[in-house]
């Protein structure tokens, strides 16, 4: 099997010349770090990545997660890695230097997780939960919420879990009835939540629940939903562990395709005196705070899609460069790698993973300009781009993760089909990507609702006028048909804005029937942009000395192939999405 490594080179070049990471070290005033911190961070992050996490990967797929009397315990190695993790420094990297974080940027931070996550899926949705969690009570907790919980939670002393969906409530959280009734300066949490990632385990002393419930006199829907922090172990009013145990226990766990190392339980709240709860924000406020949560954990499975893609590829190269099949005229045997198609299939996953990686960091990047930004005016248009990219990240990344994988699965024929061969767990593992935090669906609406219509294209047609402008600075004559096919694409999005604004704002099933193709349309357009404008700067960068000729010619030609290969779709998702809803909504329920 082969192993992982993280790709230095590209992820280095979208660090540098895309994200602007110098810069933003510089106006963070990290200027100390800005020259050579990328490559410091991710070396060491790489070691532990490839070292201790990836060897974990299959093992935690063959033994999974375990329960026995309402104790989970995870896949053995993981705890150990864990450890290693904390000890490293690395769940504080980016975050606030107050509550004991390191403060760096966030967009390096996305280049550490995803090696976290090409490593091991399964074990890096633990941090990346606790990472929304963090996030969460930073934004919304009361200042003794965030003293007691934010510097155990930042060191990896303690873990975090989201808690929101139930029986009866997956994508509608309104109708979510898990209750917390007021006593004192607490509440009581009664109800039960299904599908919770990592809601137990043994590999910290203490588990630190958000909990979505409805108060008793609660308005219903949506604007009736509060948030709560519920400790697996109580603490004391100094905010230290008392050992005594709350109401809250996991009492199953799931059987899933994939992702068997990571525990995805039945949590119970409340079955004897009721579980204590904090509330974060205020009274009915919980889904405005839960979402600062989800929209970083958006785009951390967007982060999660790109991972698994690059994991796949590259254990699709290796079997490639490997695997004997074919002979020449001349009677010598040869690689799969020399076959066209095989070769048509590696490209195709290097490529969409050079697009992915160049999308995520970029979108990340808006995070620490918003951060470092002064002026109200650019922290809106930051703030305004982050929205507008999160479900293009979410939706378009992991839909995409899907093909790269089954790709993966493919380059090694009948072998990949067989689990010993490791191909078969990354599809299996990618698959959940388009579901949590979210369905494709559902990430499509808030790009066509939210994000487009609510302020009448207006954050939309700024990304618009950006790639036009980048792709006025190309002006390399070898890189001009790649240009014009990024303007075509771009001029496709522009009508699907336009219909959006003036067919889908008047009719929802239209809009909803359309709103998969616009939103992978803008993926496959944001993909294009960022190719092409890697392109130029590596075209650029190849008559400089020292530059690395191999690598440079290769970001040249991955951006030929996606913008000949994987663009092209744009065109037929504009023809879909003009199609609008009356196909789709024609057919009587029994006639399905
Ligand atoms: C492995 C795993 C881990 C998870 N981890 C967590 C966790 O840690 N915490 C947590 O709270 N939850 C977690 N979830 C739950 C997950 O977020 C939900 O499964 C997901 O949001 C979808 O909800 P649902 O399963 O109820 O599907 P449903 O809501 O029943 O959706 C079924 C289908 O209908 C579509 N659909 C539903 N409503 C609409 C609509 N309004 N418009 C268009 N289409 C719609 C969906 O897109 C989907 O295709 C996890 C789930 C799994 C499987």
């Amino acid at each position: 099997m082969s192993e992982y490594q993280y790709p230095y080179q590209d992820g280095l070049f979208v660090l540098n010349e895309l994200t602007g990471l110098e810069q933003i070290c510089k106006n963070a005033g990290l200027d100390e770090f800005a020259e050579g911190l990328a490559e410091a961070v991710l070396d060491e992050a790489g070691k532990l990545g490839s070292e201790q996490l990836a060897p974990l990967n299959s093992m935690g797929d063959q033994l999974g997660a375990t329960i026995q009397a309402n104790q989970v315990t995870q896949t053995d190695g993981f705890c150990e890695a864990y450890q290693q993790f904390c000890a490293g420094g690395w769940p504080s990297l980016a975050h606030n230097p107050e509550f004991g974080g390191q403060g760096l940027p966030v967009t390096l931070a996305a280049a550490v997780n995803e090696i976290w996550q090409s490593a091991n899926l399964a074990w890096s949705l633990c941090p990346l939960l606790t990472q929304g969690s963090i996030e969460a009570i930073a934004a919304h907790g009361n200042e003794q919420l965030q003293l007691h919980y934010l510097p155990k939670l930042i060191s990896g002393e303690w873990t975090g879990t989201m808690n929101l969906t139930e029986p009866d409530a997956g994508t509608d959280l309104a109708a979510l009835k898990t209750r917390a009734v007021p006593e004192g300066d607490h509440y009581r949490i009664t109800g039960q939540k299904i599908f919770i990632t990592w809601g137990d385990h043994q590999m910290t002393d203490n588990i630190v629940h958000l909990v979505l419930a409805r108060l008793p006199d609660a308005p219903p829907g949506v604007k009736g939903i509060s948030l709560f922090v519920v400790p697996k172990f109580l603490l004391d009013d100094n905010g230290e562990q008392t050992g005594q145990r709350n109401d809250v226990y996991a009492v199953a766990l799931e059987h899933k395709l994939g992702i068997h190392g990571s525990p995805t339980c039945v949590m119970s709240f409340g079955d004897d005196e009721g579980a204590i709860g904090y509330l974060v924000g205020e009274e009915n406020n919980g889904l405005a705070c839960m979402f600062t949560m989800m929209n970083d954990a958006r785009q951390g499975v967007g982060l999660q899609g790109l991972a698994i893609s690059e994991r796949a590829y590259q254990h699709a190269l290796g079997y490639a460069k490997e695997r004997v099949q074919g002979t020449l005229r001349d009677g010598s045997r040869i690689t799969i790698i020399k076959h066209p198609d095989v070769r048509r299939m590696l490209l195709q996953m290097k490529s969409g993973t050079q697009a992915m990686r160049a999308l995520i960091y970029m979108a990340k990047a808006e995070s620490d300009h918003y951060n470092n930004a002064t002026d109200e005016q650019v922290k809106a248009k930051h703030k305004a781009r982050t929205a507008l990219l999160t479900p293009i990240v979410k939706g378009w990344v992991t839909e995409l993760a899907q093909e790269m994988t089954y790709l993966g699965v493919q380059v090694h024929g009948g072998m990949g089909f067989i689990e010993e061969t490791g191909a078969a767990q990354h599809f299996r593992d990618a698959r959940i990507l388009t579901i949590y935090e979210g369905t494709t669906g559902i990430q499509a609406l808030d790009l066509i609702g939210r994000k487009t219509l609510v302020d009448k294209g207006a954050a939309l047609e700024d990304l618009l006028s950006e790639i036009q402008a980048d792709l006025a600075q190309v002006s390399y004559p070898e890189l001009q048909d790649m240009v014009e096919a990024v303007q075509e694409a771009l001029n496709q999005a522009r009508e699907a804005k336009q219909w959006v604004l003036e067919v889908g704002s008047k009719d929802g099933l239209a809009a909803g029937s359309a709103s998969v193709s616009f939103m992978m349309l803008m993926g496959y357009l944001c993909g294009g942009w960022l190719m092409v404008k890697s392109a130029n700067i590596a075209q650029a960068k190849l008559v400089q000395p020292e530059a690395d000729a191999s690598f440079l010619q290769s970001k040249i030609v991955c951006a030929r192939f996606f913008v000949e290969q994987l663009l092209p779709r744009t065109a037929g998702l504009l023809k879909a999405l003009q199609a609008g809803g009356d196909t789709v909504m024609q057919l009587a329920e029994d006639q399905f």
